[in-house]
């Protein structure tokens, strides 16, 4: 064991200390809550399956007693001005800031996410914060509609109590990514984090009441999904639900929501194509393949999943990928040497390693790994894989799997290219290399996907819309596409005077 992962150990074990003794409850209106039962459930570390701490599984007087604090809130939180909201936000990106290495390992250690990628996760998370800090004044803004006799104008109002239910892959930024639109726009927020990563929401919700948001203004909700997450997506205070996850959770988060009425914003799951014709800066686009289905353990809705490589240069390309994927080093979370961690979950360990029996079965060939990464006893890693001479027919091309295991197809021309990169249910990112500017923007119209880069890796720029079609979602994050998300609009009509009223009964 390096010095550097000795010392970041026992930093770890530091933070790590105060979760170990009681369970860790809910956070509901500006207090923590032990849970209304004795049920709780374990959270164990990816890092060697043992025991991190135990969590209250949430039930329904937990949830109401959430939705309810959100609902007592909402009046204030919606009342109080752009300015006051915006410097509240502020504030919270500080403290965010200020406690970045401790979210940084604790997150780390409950998700298996290795250092070099978490040690900026807590600043990304405070930027969103400081992005929509800086739009709540503006966030009610609308437009002048004028008519001949009548003046038209158009403002938006928050919702009201939302529900935010996030997964279990870097989860801190995730969450904030949410929270902080909701809180911007004056929507008061349940929170119901992952059951495989519940601790960094517990230390946002301290933060932001420390920054100052009102007690009840952001609840928390521990719990299993189908229980705790189903009753608040049920809750009739809860005006809508904000949801990131599986595909088929969204449909159901759906079907619960219906009978309230709620609205609904789906962040859902991807099987992205990362499309290299021969003509691309072959360096940059290998670089940039290994880095978006390996990097975060390959744990990212928007990875590169799916290398299509046209036929001339696949053989080239893709040992070019494999014999990167075999020198990736694969390790302890803690150690800054690790490029890719151990897996969230014992189950999400044995669905990734059924997909290696699966692609065998399939008749593809294992170019790098395939196998269980041996790094600590009862860790759940796995060695980066790639598939080639896969079909798009197969489950290892049209299925999620949502770990560092990429599988490469030949196809011969443009039209191939995008007949392969279209056969799915999902629609989240895609990716194309070319450097045929024309070929780019015929690929980047007719891709289905909801967000596509060209000769890039994926780039966030925070104002642009963030969000997939088909099985990949509903709606989009971003910029002011949150707001149409967790604000109503409202049309307000006033006359001049002028017009003839018609005359009934007169
Ligand atoms: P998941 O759907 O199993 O769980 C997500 C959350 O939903 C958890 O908090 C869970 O407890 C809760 N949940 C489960 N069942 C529920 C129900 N019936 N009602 C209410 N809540 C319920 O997803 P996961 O395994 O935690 O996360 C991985 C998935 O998330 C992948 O498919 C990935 O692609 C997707 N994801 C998408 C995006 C995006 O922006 N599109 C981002 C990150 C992750």
């Amino acid at each position: 064991m390096s010095p550097a992962l000795e010392a970041n150990i026992e930093k770890a074990n530091g933070y790590l200390a105060r979760w170990r003794g009681v369970p860790l409850g809910h956070f509901i209106a500006g207090r923590s809550e032990p849970g209304s039962s004795r049920d709780v459930f374990e959270n164990i570390s990816p890092v060697d399956g043992s025991v991190l701490n135990q969590v209250s599984s949430g039930n329904e007087r937990d949830v109401d007693a959430a939705a309810t604090a959100a609902q007592r809130a909402f009046p204030a939180w919606r009342d109080k001005s752009g300015d006051e909201r915006r410097a509240i936000l502020h504030k919270v990106a500080e403290l965010i800031e200020s406690r970045r290495e401790e979210i940084a390992f604790v997150e780390c250690m409950d998700t298996g996410q290795a250092l070099r990628f978490m040690s900026g996760a807590a600043l990304r998370a405070a930027e969103n914060f400081r992005f929509f800090a800086d739009r709540a004044p503006g966030a009610s803004d609308g437009l002048a509609l004028p008519a001949a006799e009548h003046m038209n104008y158009t403002i938006r109002q928050p919702l009201g109590p939302v529900a935010i239910i996030t997964p279990w892959n870097t989860p801190f930024m995730l969450s904030t990514w949410k929270i902080a639109p909701a809180l911007a726009a004056g929507c008061t927020v349940v929170h119901k984090p992952a059951e495989w990563s519940p601790l960094t929401a517990t230390l946002l919700a301290q933060i932001m009441t420390e920054a100052g948001v009102p007690a009840g203004v952001v609840n928390l909700v521990n719990g299993i999904g189908e229980q705790a997450g189903k009753l608040l997506t049920e809750h009739p205070a809860i005006r809508a639900t904000a949801f990131i996850g599986e595909s088929r959770t969204g449909s159901l988060i759906m079907s619960q929501g219906a009978p309230t009425l709620k609205r609904v914003h789906l962040e859902l799951g991807g099987k992205n194509p990362v499309i290299v014709f021969e003509d691309a800066d072959l360096d940059r686009a290998v670089d940039a393949a290994v880095f978006m289905i390996y990097s975060l353990n390959g744990e990212r809705c928007t990875s590169s999943s799916r290398l299509l490589v046209q036929a001339s240069i696949y053989e080239s390309f893709v040992d070019r990928v494999a014999e990167r994927a075999r020198k990736l080093k694969v390790g302890h979370p803690l150690d800054p040497a690790t490029e890719v961690g151990p897996l969230i979950h014992q189950r999400h360990l044995s669905k990734v390693l059924g997909y290696f029996d699966i692609a065998r079965s399939e008749g593809a060939q294992i170019r790098a790994g395939g196998a269980r990464a041996e790094v600590s006893k009862g860790g759940f890693y796995v060695q980066p894989t790639l598939f080639a001479g896969a079909k798009s027919s197969m489950r290892i091309a049209r299925e999620e799997i949502f770990g560092p295991v990429l599988t490469a197809i030949a196809f011969s021309d443009e039209a191939e290219a995008l007949s392969m990169a279209n056969d799915t249910q999902y629609g989240l990112t895609a990716y194309i290399w070319t450097g045929d500017s024309g070929r780019a923007l015929r690929m980047a119209h007719r891709v289905e996907a909801g967000m596509v880069w060209v000769n890039s890796e994926n780039n966030r720029h925070l104002p642009t819309p963030f969000g997939g079609i088909k099985a990949s979602g509903i709606g989009r994050d971003g910029g002011d596409y949150s707001f149409d998300f967790y604000m109503e609009t409202k049309n307000i009509c006033l006359a001049h005077g002028t017009h003839r009223v018609p005359k009934l009964g007169a």
